[in-house]
């Protein structure tokens, strides 16, 4: 048998407990805003069938040809460790019959995703996402509105210089044409293109825009801009989206050739990056890309993809561990350690006995207590009690117990008293209040 390494698996990490304080501020925040804007809960298996992203996510984007994690059941059916939310969520719209609801439907959700990475900095293979969704609403007002729900995150999470990147990458009307304009003008600069590049440009030269490669993006610089080729609906879709950004103060950037790297999106694209954005560096230590925090947009032909019918969709992710990398940067969530009202020191085995129950006495009267069932000295569990902050220490002994007495110590002046056992918490109470 292989010896085991007490190592996580490359590109996936332990969320300790001095870390999960930012992910519990960031879920506290999003679960406000959630509900202010109408968003219901929802939460999907990690596994879904393989075929639900090859399908929707699109079988020739990294994601489903290179960063998948499958496996197959005993049963022989593929599946898929996530690697997005949206298929999935825009599975049980369907599968729960979500278009007999009232529209739209919005739902939002957070948790792991799996993507066979590179690992570097920002980049792992598992990683948390906050995500929302709206279906069923045409009008680009819901497109701002999920900007507003991010940008308001962000916002919220204290993040200043936040800088919105937005485009329209029309769709099945005008997109075609794009692509093939796109493509005659790759053709001839082929051979300058990247291997990975020069594959696109056949099976979908779009893609060729998300490209990092230096020499791709100084072609990109001059290609065609598809804003210049968008049909008449989706213009006016964009014209729009971009007043309601204006009317909401929301401090966009135009970038013609953000695409993102999903088959799903029709017109509206954004993403949304802090000016202390993570970046990624490749192996030589080059920055190579500045990576985004928000990531998202429309996708009106995804429920058609996946068998249902035409229905219009919004959405976002953000990634959570680049929200946190910032704010741990910044230092601005200056953990607030808990800081106990009371200390329960414990002096032997019968005291020690006594201590879970007094414990929760506490908790059920909602006061805050540290404890040290160790077989520390009054020496250490004072000067504990005086670390922590307490304002009381109960020290219970052996004598205490048999009297069924505790005594109360107050840490600020060292005064102490012996108070009965059954009026413990009433008297503590009525101190703290002081
Ligand atoms: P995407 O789903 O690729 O559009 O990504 C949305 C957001 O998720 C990005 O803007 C990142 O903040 C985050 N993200 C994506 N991939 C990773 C990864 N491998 N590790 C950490 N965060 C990620």
């Amino acid at each position: 048998m292989a010896k085991i390494k007490y190592q996580t698996p490359s590109g996936m990490h332990d969320i300790l407990s001095e870390d999960y304080a930012y992910y519990e501020k960031v879920y506290e925040i999003v679960n406000d805003i959630a509900r202010f804007y109408g968003f219901g809960r929802i939460q999907t298996p990690v596994l879904e069938d393989a075929a639900l992203f090859e399908k929707s996510t699109g079988a020739t984007t990294d994601i489903v040809e290179k960063q998948m994690f499958t496996l197959k059941t005993k049963g022989g059916d593929e599946l898929a460790l996530r690697p997005e939310f949206t298929p999935g969520i825009a599975r049980a719209y369907v599968q729960h019959g979500m278009l007999n609801m009232p529209q739209p439907v919005k739902l939002y959700t957070y948790g792991p995703l799996f993507r066979y990475e590179h690992p570097q900095a920002g980049r792992f293979r598992q990683f948390h996402q906050v995500d929302f969704e709206v279906f069923g609403e045409e009008s680009p007002a819901i497109d701002a509105e999920i900007i507003q729900i991010f940008y308001a995150i962000l916002k919220e999470l204290k993040f200043s210089h936040l800088i919105i990147e937005v485009n329209s990458i029309g769709d099945s009307q005008c997109r075609p044409y794009y692509k093939k304009l796109l493509a005659n003008y790759l053709r001839p600069r082929a051979n300058s293109l990247c291997a990975d590049c020069r594959r696109r440009m056949r099976q979908n030269p779009l893609r060729m825009l998300d490209c990092k490669e230096e020499k791709c993006q100084r072609i990109k610089a001059q290609a065609p801009q598809i804003i210049d080729h968008l049909c008449d609906s989706c213009k006016a879709h964009f014209k729009s989206l971009l007043e309601f950004l204006d009317e909401a103060d929301l401090p966009y950037h135009l970038d013609p050739y953000l695409v993102r790297g999903l088959d799903y999106y029709t017109k509206t694209v954004f993403e949304i990056f802090s000016d202390r954005t993570v970046q990624v560096v490749d192996e030589q230590g080059e920055i190579v890309q500045r990576s985004a925090l928000v990531g998202g947009g429309r996708y009106d032909n995804l429920l058609k993809i996946l068998g249902g019918k035409e229905i219009a969709a919004s959405g976002a992710a953000a990634g959570v561990e680049r929200i946190m990398a910032i704010m741990k940067d910044r230092g601005t969530l200056a953990m607030e350690e808990a800081k106990p009202r009371v200390f329960l020191a414990q002096l032997g085995d019968l005291p020690k006995k006594k201590s879970l129950k007094i414990l929760e006495e506490f908790r059920r009267a909602k006061i805050s207590v540290a404890e040290s069932l160790g077989r520390d000295s009054l020496r250490t569990q004072l000067g504990r009690a005086d670390k922590l902050g307490a304002e009381y220490t109960i020290i219970l002994g052996q004598k205490e117990v048999l009297e069924n007495a505790v005594v109360v110590r107050k840490m600020e002046t060292g005064e102490q008293e012996t108070v009965k056992m059954e009026n413990l918490v009433d008297e503590l109470k009525k101190r703290l209040k002081r």
